[in-house]
């Protein structure tokens, strides 16, 4: 099912939020929605997309401070990250507090994702990815006909998610793009959570942490 994908980068983290839909339903969800509700209601009727759910692939701030406000608003459900990150969601006030972000709420979840399920966005499944490392219940999600994925701070364009926050682990992460996202396929393209737009492909051949020649494959 073609999907299509805007993207709105929010807070001063400057977080590529995504309002993602389908093409054939117009129905659609944010991904990452860690800011600025209002300008991500304006772009979603701007597009005439009803939004139907909102999808989180970790707790950090950047990527879940506008969920609950958005869930509520417009009476919709939370689906993701993996329940591992439920500490972090809870945190929220907290990470806000130290950067003066005060709208942003701590969220639960109506749905906690494991590792080979699917969610569906109108009439397009998406796989869900557990990849843990930048933080321990962060998902990745990959829409495999479109060949596009949504990985929030697994990996970007030349370079990883940051393993220096509370219960990072940078093994974890190496591993879980090396053996759970490069075999998806080269040809994936995939929105990181900061910065362009890559494909795996791209990533195996030249990123400095995980391409073949760095981790000697
Ligand atoms: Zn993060
Ligand atoms: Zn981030």
């Amino acid at each position: 099912m073609p999907i299509k994908v805007v993207v709105i980068p929010v807070t001063p983290f400057q977080q590529n939020c995504a309002l993602v839909w389908c093409e054939k339903t117009k129905r659609g969800a944010f991904v990452d929605p860690g800011g600025e509700p209002e300008r991500l209601v304006a772009v979603a009727a701007q597009h005439d997309v009803t939004i139907e759910k909102i999808l989180l692939t970790h707790g950090h701030l950047d990527h879940a401070g506008a969920a609950a406000a958005l869930a509520e608003r417009y009476g919709v459900a939370i689906e993701g990250p993996h329940r591992d990150e439920d500490w972090l969601l809870a945190s929220i006030p907290d990470q806000a507090s130290r950067y003066g972000m005060n709208d942003a709420r701590a969220c639960t979840p109506n749905r906690w994702l494991t590792d080979g399920e699917t969610v569906t966005v109108g009439e397009a499944t998406f796989d869900v990815v557990h990849c843990p490392g930048h933080t321990p219940g962060h998902v990745v999600f990959v829409q495999n006909e479109a060949r596009f994925a949504f990985v929030g701070d697994v990996i970007f364009r030349g370079s990883i998610g940051r393993t220096d926050f509370p219960r990072g682990n940078f093994d974890d992460l190496v591993a879980s793009i090396r053996t759970k996202l490069f075999p998806r396929g080269d040809d994936i393209r995939f929105l990181p959570g900061h910065g362009e737009l890559s494909t795996f492909g791209w990533e195996r051949k030249t990123n400095p942490f995980v391409s073949d020649l760095a981790v000697g494959d």
